[in-house]
């Protein structure tokens, strides 16, 4: 059974994931602590409910996404991973805190790539990879077929879609990987987005005004 666990983090009000099994092994998913108090929340909820960080993933690397990687991997010692394709991004990333005037210590360099053609495991669970390019070159989101839900990143929102005027953004295409990624999945899956609430790929497939 994998469970997710959401925590909203940093003054671009971001999603960082925690996915867990029965064991307690934990996958960190977009971790993007700002201050000294998001760290607490974080670690403090792995400490309390005793979880082994096993891989830190990214389903995009702006900066609003990896402002906590850093930290993570240093105190778990753990791989850090993302789409190559978003590799312009992450070299970016210190000259994009600066322009929004905000603090980032660079993240230590991938150890391995995000594929669509490799599965990400936990344990004994699988979460399938999707490339979902639009928002950024190297988006992907994560599946989880059997417990019914996807970590969407900035692709998908509740009632939006994620910007396609960022570098490497395009509407086309980010319609496009919607479309042919998301909307495909069974209505019941729930979508837990970069940011805003969780939302169900049936609701957004019926009301979403970017998708009609
Ligand atoms: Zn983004």
């Amino acid at each position: 059974m994998l469970h997710v666990q959401s925590f909203t983090f940093n003054p671009f009000q971001e999603n960082t994931y925690l996915v867990y099994n029965e064991k307690g092994e934990c996958l960190i998913i977009d971790p993007g602590m700002y201050q000294a108090l998001d760290n607490k929340v974080l670690f403090g909820f792995i400490d309390k409910n005793k979880l082994t960080p096993k891989m830190v993933i990214n389903t995009h690397t702006h900066i609003d996404h990896v402002f906590g990687v850093k930290d993570c991997v240093e105190r778990y010692q753990i791989p850090f991973g993302f789409h190559k394709l978003d590799l312009p991004i992450f070299e970016s990333a210190v000259s994009a805190a600066t322009l929004y005037g905000l603090q980032y210590t660079k993240a230590p360099a991938a150890d391995f790539y995000i594929d669509e053609s490799k599965e990400i495991s936990l344990g004994d669970d699988q979460l399938q990879v999707f490339l979902t390019p639009g928002h950024s070159l190297g988006s992907v989101c994560f599946y989880s077929k059997e417990y019914h839900f996807v970590i969407a990143g900035d692709v998908l929102f509740q009632m939006s879609i994620g910007r396609s005027d960022l570098p490497g953004g395009n509407y086309d295409t980010l319609i496009h990987s919607i479309h042919s990624k998301l909307l495909s999945l069974p209505d019941e899956t729930i979508v837990y987005a970069g940011h805003g609430p969780k939302t169900h790929i049936g609701l957004e497939r019926m009301n979403n005004p970017f998708l009609q």
